[in-house]
């Protein structure tokens, strides 16, 4: 798999956040860049773009050192995006979600056609709940909804299918 500029900015944003795709953008073909430059570049607060980036170090997609500044007496950090690192975080990402959705469909298919929606989207629960709390909502306290979960069930079916199909892509090509 090429590691395109499309692919960075997709995984990066899914599994950091959207408000690190400018830091991830000038970093990019750079290598140790302190913070304070960072900051400037991207034109936001110190302490925000160090928030950002040690989630970034969390997931591995970038490396820092940290030295101290003799004249300013304080630590200066210096950072470097893992362009390598995007593959393997881009497939845990499709795997946990994978895993989720799967989880999530067993659950749909043993309770078809048994859940109750609250119309305001505070609770969706099984027929017993939605039989204790006499069909209404413990938040709202309007009527619950009987809902076909067909729909979702296909949705799931669907995206499965997508993840499978990706991740036996990246098994091939590797
Ligand atoms: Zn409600």
């Amino acid at each position: 798999m090429k590691i395109t500029n499309t692919i960075i900015q997709d995984t990066v944003k899914e599994v950091v956040g959207e408000d690190s795709l400018k830091i991830i953008e000038f970093l990019k073909d750079k290598k140790n860049v302190s913070d304070f430059k960072i900051a400037e570049k991207v034109d936001r607060d110190i302490h925000e773009v160090r928030n950002i980036l040690y989630r970034l170090y969390n997931h591995n997609l970038v490396t820092y050192y940290r030295k101290k500044d003799r004249q300013k007496g304080w630590y200066i950090s210096y950072w470097t995006f893992e362009k390598k690192k995007i593959k393997e975080v881009l497939e845990k990402s499709r795997k946990d979600k994978l895993a989720r959705y799967t989880v999530r469909l067993k659950e749909e298919e043993a309770n078809v056609g048994n859940f109750y929606l609250c119309p305001n989207a505070c609770v969706r629960v099984g027929f017993e709940k939605a039989f204790d709390l006499e069909y209404r909502c413990p938040e709202c306290g309007n009527i619950l909804n009987h809902q076909d979960n067909a729909k979702t069930i296909d949705f799931l079916k669907t995206k499965i299918k997508e993840l499978s199909m990706f991740n036996g892509r990246i098994k091939a090509r590797n």
